[in-house]
């Protein structure tokens, strides 16, 4: 972390303070810098700075300080020393590729990732050399056993969206430090404020700060925290040059999520866990995934790997897709939206939304099945959402009467 005085004090006064550069103004809140570049007191002075012999800001592509504050802020919540602002978080694993890997390097990747995220390794990256398999979350020899001599990049998203599987972070991390290769992981549904996947032996963070870390809905974003050698070599060299960056007014706002990030994040928690153990009990429910109910496959590890459980679940209904529907159709309040991590609750059919666009096949593999429904349980009040949820269940079984 780059302001030693820092490393004493705890999460939450990081989350507040970390970062904060005061002007001679003397402001309270963080200024936003919009500007695109900076002037130079002299010719000598320029030439220092291009040169990187001299830090400071140059051109807002690659050095802005609010920017830079938001990039201090989020290293410091992870424990990570370096950390690099991206325009979105598809941009931050597409720039963590870039900035990592060349033709002929291999990635071994969890099945269970973001949509995007398998689009851009087998239809992208694929086009330049580079190579994926793709394996189970929670099969941790699948990871091993997939492994080849040029495999440079192990890549997984835990809990997974929409199954919420949870794969073991130290595990994993320990493979890809015997064979020689990075470990990033996704940390975007949990967030610094439940699971530090670098003091589990993860090399990289990616964020899409587009979703808890802004907590509201309002901008696009994305991060990768982890060392000077890592993010601060390649990954920050790609962004300087090929120019994915976090726009300042951006970098103000998800700064101001991380103030309360945590707060935020443990009332996620609490009401998602009380959704998840009143749906379990209803008939019209066949399974409901959320990693803090005790019968959840890895219950146990996601106890031990996080501090929390998330603020997403998923279930499935009863009926298919007609009934995870009528359900959806049913409520009244609950946004009907794919995005997560915001204060309003939101309810997807990953089948037809999310994941509408991987084949059939795929998609029965990774288990989404048509009755699946996804809740993203937002700050209300938990006994409106009930009541909501309760409207959807209704619909579900007058459609079997
Ligand atoms: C949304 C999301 C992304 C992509 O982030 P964008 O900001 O939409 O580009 C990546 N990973 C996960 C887990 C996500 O939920």
């Amino acid at each position: 972390m780059s302001h030693p005085e820092f490393e004493e004090y705890g999460f939450d006064t990081l989350a507040v303070r970390a970062g904060q550069v005061r002007t001679h103004e003397g402001e309270q809140s963080e200024p936003i810098f919009t500007t695109a570049s900076y002037v130079f007191a002299s010719a000598a002075e320029a030439a220092a700075r291009f040169s990187g012999s001299s830090p400071g800001n140059i051109y807002s592509r690659f050095t802005n300080p609010t920017v830079r504050t938001f990039e201090q802020r989020l290293a410091a919540l992870e424990g990570g020393e370096r950390c690099v602002a991206t325009a979105s978080g598809m941009a931050a694993i597409a720039t963590t590729c870039l900035g990592l890997l060349k033709a002929g390097d291999h990635i071994v990747a969890s099945r269970s990732v973001f949509g995007p995220t398998v689009l851009l390794f087998s239809n992208i990256l694929a086009r330049f050399g580079i190579d994926t398999t793709f394996v189970s979350l929670t099969d941790t020899n699948a990871w091993e056993q997939a492994i080849r001599p040029n495999t440079k990049l192990l890549f997984l998203e835990t809990p997974s969206n929409p199954l919420m599987e949870i794969g073991d972070i130290a595990a994993i991390a320990e493979i890809a430090h015997r064979h020689g290769c990075v470990l990033a992981v996704d940390n975007c549904f949990c967030t610094p404020a439940l699971q530090k996947p670098l003091a589990l032996g993860a090399d990289i963070v990616v964020h899409s700060a587009t979703k808890f870390i802004d907590g509201q809905g309002r901008c696009v974003g994305g991060a990768i925290v982890g060392s000077e050698a890592l993010v601060g070599g390649g990954i920050y060299s790609f962004l300087r040059t090929a120019g994915p960056s976090m726009s300042p007014f951006n970098a103000w706002v998800f700064l101001k999520g991380l103030e309360t990030l945590r707060l935020r994040m443990y009332a996620h928690c609490a009401s998602a866990l009380h959704l998840a153990q009143w749906l379990e009990k209803q008939s019209q429910i066949i399974t409901v995934n959320y990693p803090g109910l005790a019968s959840h496959p890895q219950h146990a590890l996601a106890a031990r790997q996080q501090s929390g459980f998330g603020g997403v679940l998923s279930f499935e209904v009863k009926g298919g897709r007609e009934a995870a529907w009528a359900l959806i159709d049913a409520t009244k309040m609950i946004s009907i939206t794919a995005n997560l991590g915001d204060s309003k609750s939101t309810i997807t059919h990953p089948a037809t939304t999310t994941h509408g666009r991987i084949t059939p096949e795929a998609r029965a593999q990774a288990g989404i099945t048509e009755g699946l429904v996804r809740v993203a349980v937002g700050l209300e009040d938990v006994a409106d959402l009930q009541a909501d949820l309760q409207r959807g269940l209704s619909a579900v079984a007058q459609l079997g009467a």
